[in-house]
């Protein structure tokens, strides 16, 4: 069958996905659709609504009467809590469907998106779990008096996720905020958001009551625009580009409303002369190749200390040859990039890199069989690469690996620092004394220590520093940015 044939026949039996807006699923306010298509053979699988300014208003004028008057806002933390719970179990009870769908929309392997659907769980029972355990205080303050300090709702929260993990996103962005009674709108992201919409579905289905959770697709510069403009937002959260993220900032800033930004990185994996080369090599090629490499907190930059330099590199080459590339079904190591677009952007880099005479260590190869159509980069493992490289600065969001070496401890932080961006560091060594000071100095959110941790861990608070953006999500941290504290002084006398 020609591609031509494929992408008519899918056409014509494509799911059609809407907006949920309200309680109600609906199509765009004009009719208008995007289609979806699988980045592991380039066919459209599904349509979804191009949702518009006049939606996204809706939505949010859904969920204000959500939050001030509806069913919504009735609910005590311990009913909320409860729907959530229900929600996490309710993605368990659907986990194959949910994975297959995760897995077709972003080309993830099939094992990487099941771990995907099990995080996005997790965030609903995590979070339906803190739901009631978040208390006030009192302050002791001027005699007669008695001061309370309650954490209350920011109230409608706008919510823009990426498309390189749309199911554990749909969890992490909305989960805090649902816990602490705000009433949410989603504009999840145009190349892939199936599983969002599906698990909307399945809010619906558990109890949410209508308007307490919306979701409008379609195009960043349509809805995503409209939403994060919209002045009836309080609170906006962004995951993304950081070019995006100063508009959606500029747009918080012209409401006087507050937004959280999580941007991405160029995250290091320090490795010093004493580390378990054991333990370090599967971690480090793992940390690039999961997800095509297409995520923020991707270990895409290798520090090795000279000393180690030959040996500890030619571990690395040897697991790197044995990386398989193939479609989400085929379920290898690395699956396709998420769009044509994508995978351009991703040769630019490899292809600069190798002009400006940087080596290349090792590429993998495509597994025999994949699709035609798909968007495939091969792993590529470059070394060492010059500091000032873009390589060694850049965030390539694919599955490109630069190594380069540093002289000593004092060396290796300044290199490790030496971005613009700052989201995540791993260090590796077994020496107690230089794990701490090295920790202490990252400049960064997160450190790892003789492990890494790309993207994982619901209790542990994750942001950035410098361009990799502002605000924590994950664990109670995220509670805290949903919500805001309100003084109440008492004048007993
Ligand atoms: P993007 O920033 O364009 O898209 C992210 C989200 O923002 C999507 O939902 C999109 O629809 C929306 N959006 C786009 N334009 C918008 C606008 N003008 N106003 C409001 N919302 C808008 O990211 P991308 O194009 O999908 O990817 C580009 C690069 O961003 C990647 O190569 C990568 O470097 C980075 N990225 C980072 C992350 C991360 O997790 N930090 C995720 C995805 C992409």
């Amino acid at each position: 069958m020609s591609a031509s044939t494929a992408r008519k026949i899918v056409a014509e039996t494509a799911t059609t996905y809407q907006n949920l807006i309200g309680g109600k699923w609906q199509p765009a306010s004009d009719g208008r659709t995007v289609d979806m298509v699988s980045p592991s053979d380039g066919l459209a699988f599904a349509k979804i609504a191009r949702g518009t300014k006049a939606d996204v208003d809706a939505a949010v004028k859904a969920a204000r009467h959500a939050f001030e008057e509806g069913a919504w806002s009735k609910l005590t933390a311990v009913e909320r809590g409860r729907l959530m719970t229900k929600l996490g179990e309710a993605i368990l009870a659907n986990h194959e469907e949910l994975s297959q769908l995760e897995a077709r929309d972003c080309g993830k392997p099939m094992k990487q998106a099941r771990a995907d659907i099990t995080a996005a769980a997790r965030y609903f029972e995590y979070y339906g779990g803190a739901a009631d355990k978040v208390h006030g205080d009192t302050i002791p303050f001027l005699d007669g008096y008695m001061v309370t300090i309650m954490r209350e709702p920011k109230g409608v929260t706008g919510h823009i996720i990426p498309w390189n993990y749309p199911a554990q996103m749909f969890g992490r962005s909305l989960a805090p905020a649902l816990a602490m009674g705000n009433a949410v709108v989603m504009k999840p992201a145009e190349d892939a958001c199936v599983a969002p919409l599906r698990m909307a579905q399945l809010a619906q289905e558990v109890g949410f009551p209508d308007g307490a959770l919306n979701v409008v697709t379609g195009i960043g510069e349509e809805a995503g625009a409209a939403l994060a403009a919209h002045p009836g937002i309080d609170f906006m959260s962004f995951t993304g580009s950081p070019e995006v993220g100063t508009l959606v900032q500029k747009a918080a800033a012209e409401n006087h409303i507050g937004c959280t930004l999580e941007l991405g990185g160029k995250s290091p994996q320090i490795v010093f002369e004493d580390a378990d080369f054991d333990a370090v090599v599967p971690v480090v090629v793992n940390a690039i190749v999961q997800n095509g490499g297409q995520t923020c907190s991707a270990g895409s930059r290798v520090l090795v200390q000279k000393s180690i330099y030959d040996k500890f590199v030619a571990l690395v080459v040897a697991r790197f040859k044995l990386l398989r590339v193939g479609s989400h079904a085929m379920d290898l190591d690395c699956g396709p990039l998420i769009s044509e677009n994508q995978r351009k952007r991703v040769h630019g880099f490899i292809d600069r890199a190798k002009k400006d005479g940087i080596p290349v260590l090792a590429e993998a190869q495509l597994a025999d069989g994949v699709p035609s159509g798909g968007f495939y980069v091969a792993p590529v493992l470059f070394g060492p690469v010059p500091r000032n490289n873009s390589l060694a600065c850049d965030e390539v969001f694919g599955p490109v690996l630069s190594i380069i070496p540093f002289e000593d401890e004092a060396d290796a932080v300044k290199l490790a620092n030496a971005t613009e961006f700052g989201l995540v560091a791993g260090i590796w060594t077994r020496d107690g004394g230089r794990q701490m000071r090295v920790a202490k100095k990252m400049r960064c959110g997160q450190v790892f220590v003789n492990g890494y941790g790309a993207g994982g861990g619901i209790e542990l608070p994750f942001g950035g520093v410098k361009k990799s953006g502002h605000g924590r999500e994950k664990g109670f941290e995220a509670l805290k940015e949903f919500s805001h504290t309100k003084t109440i002084v008492f004048k007993h006398g």
